[in-house]
């Protein structure tokens, strides 16, 4: 099967290479929402470390921070994990969904899926819809909260050995802002 697989940045996917042991894998990098530009480029670079590492193509996406502004700061003063982070996932998500059927996938993924600190369950039922409307699978991982931790935990240490930039929030200004 052909799979686009989001990728958020390279410590959130290293650990999920595996699942697509038998899969046709080209990563997607589209993260409009990560500020300042600086360390949108340290998290592309980690990405494009992992695809020349392990022999995977990438398609790299625009930069579209204003476009992604325009649509979230009307919930700029929402906590992490409210309705901005909501509409954040959505515009990742359909655009993943768009990219993959217009260039011939039969399945979409996101490394958002297995992610901690993310409601899961709002990501894999968005991209679950949004791949039925657009006649695509949506591959969810099937993992639950035990078996997530486990591989965040991985993560971690792959990271350090392959010597990936490990970021130390979420994406967005106002998320970070919020941290402090
Ligand atoms: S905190 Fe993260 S998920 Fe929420 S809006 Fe910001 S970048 Fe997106």
């Amino acid at each position: 099967m052909k799979v686009l697989l989001h990728a958020c940045c390279g410590p959130c996917i290293i650990g999920l290479l595996d699942f697509f042991q038998d899969h046709d894998l080209t990563l997607f990098f589209y993260n409009p929402n990560i500020e300042p530009k600086e360390e949108y480029q340290k998290r592309l670079e980690s990405v494009k470390k992992i695809a020349q590492e392990f022999n995977l193509k990438l398609i790299e996406d625009d930069y579209e921070n204003g476009l992604w502004h325009s649509v979230v700061d009307h919930y700029q003063d929402e906590p992490e994990g409210g309705e901005r982070c909501k509409i954040c996932f959505k515009i990742r998500l359909e655009n993943l969904g768009l990219t993959a059927k217009s260039n011939g996938f039969d399945a979409m993924a996101t490394s958002l899926s297995v992610n901690v600190w993310k409601d899961t369950q709002f990501i894999n039922q968005t991209g679950q819809e949004i791949a039925e409307r657009l006649g695509l699978k949506f591959f969810n991982f099937n993992l639950d909260q035990e078996q997530i931790k486990k591989i965040c935990y991985q993560e971690k240490e792959l990271s350090k050995q392959h010597n990936l930039y490990i970021q130390k929030y979420c994406g967005c200004l106002y998320g970070l802002q919020n941290q402090k």
